[in-house]
């Protein structure tokens, strides 16, 4: 799945979720997160976001590997 990550916090544009052909991405408090078994990886969020928070999970920098469980772990509490 795609996944958001920190570049988002206290951005929170919302363009993705207007492009989201599932709507996967659900706002939270500072930052968006995706549903990791909703996601149908189509990569339409990506371009979407202005703030390039937004990593396909398999092409994670590595430093930011940790939001695939922070998207995850979100979305399985609300
Ligand atoms: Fe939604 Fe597609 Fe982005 Fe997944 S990759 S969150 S399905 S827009």
């Amino acid at each position: 799945s795609y996944v958001i990550t920190d570049a988002c916090v206290d951005v929170l544009d919302r363009s993705c979720v207007e492009e989201c052909p599932v709507d996967c991405i659900y706002p939270g408090a500072r930052m968006a997160y995706i549903h990791p078994d909703e996601c149908v990886d189509c990569g339409k969020c990506l371009p979407a976001c202005p703030s390039d928070a937004i990593h396909w999970e398999y092409k994670m920098p590595p430093e930011l590997e940790l939001f695939v469980a922070v998207n995850a772990e979100f979305v399985a509490e609300h």
